[in-house]
């Protein structure tokens, strides 16, 4: 979760620490999806296995087709009035997740998120804590997050090419990216090491080489070991 913030902050140079723990979740997984894009360019590839045959399959999918627009943006309270109860609330955001996890069950972070996004409720006008809100009015709360903030939630649909059954996979921006930025780093050290070795330059060297020349520095030396 702690990867979430460090992205944050990468697209976010401007904002503090402290601000950016406070923007909700779907808000923060648009900008890290935005800075995936201007990093790795607009398409995104994957994995997912098939839940009717487990046959697995590279997937294509367009940033553009999971980026919602600006909702979620937004950090004003919602209202809801339900079974005579009258609730204002907030989407939750990384700093309530923090809290959520801290708790250490799935039971109690569920009740932790509900509290913290809880700003205020009544019960037939009689003031009432999050503790008091019964299970249908946190389940109108949870759909109306979802509504209103749908980046936090990103659901794929995704038709199997082998027996053509029908799924639902979570995309989770956060995880896909940093593994995509550790196999980057890892690939660079691998280039770093090659080129030290064949020219003798040192690592500040090599890394102020745009990619395109490390490319072909790279090229030159395949091509030097496919033809002795
Ligand atoms: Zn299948």
């Amino acid at each position: 979760m702690e990867q979430g913030l460090i992205l944050l902050a990468e697209a976010c140079p401007t904002v503090p620490p402290e601000a950016l723990t406070e923007i909700p979740i779907g808000r923060r997984d648009a900008l890290i999806l935005s800075l995936r894009e201007r990093t790795f360019g607009p398409w995104i590839v994957g994995l997912a296995t098939c839940l009717g045959c487990g046959e697995q399959m590279e997937l294509t999918i367009s940033v553009a087709n999971i980026l919602h627009g600006q909702e979620g943006n937004s950090s004003l309270p919602m209202a809801l009035d339900l079974l005579g109860y009258e609730v204002r609330f907030c989407l939750p955001c990384s700093r309530d997740l923090f809290a959520a996890v801290a708790t250490g069950s799935p039971e109690a972070a569920y009740h932790c998120l509900i509290e913290k996004s809880v700003l205020i409720a009544y019960h037939k006008k009689q003031r009432v804590s999050a503790h008091d809100l019964p299970a249908d009015v946190i389940e109108a709360m949870a759909e109306s997050m979802l509504k209103s903030d749908p980046q936090a939630d990103v659901q794929l649909e995704i038709i199997c090419s082998s027996c053509g059954h029908k799924f639902q996979q979570t995309f989770d921006i956060i995880s896909f990216f940093w593994k995509e930025i550790d196999s980057r780093a890892r690939r660079t050290l691998r280039e770093v090491d090659h080129l030290a070795r064949a020219y003798g330059w040192s690592e500040a060297e090599i890394l102020s080489l745009s990619s395109w020349r490390r490319q072909c520095y790279l090229d030159i030396l395949n091509f030097k070991r496919a033809n002795k």
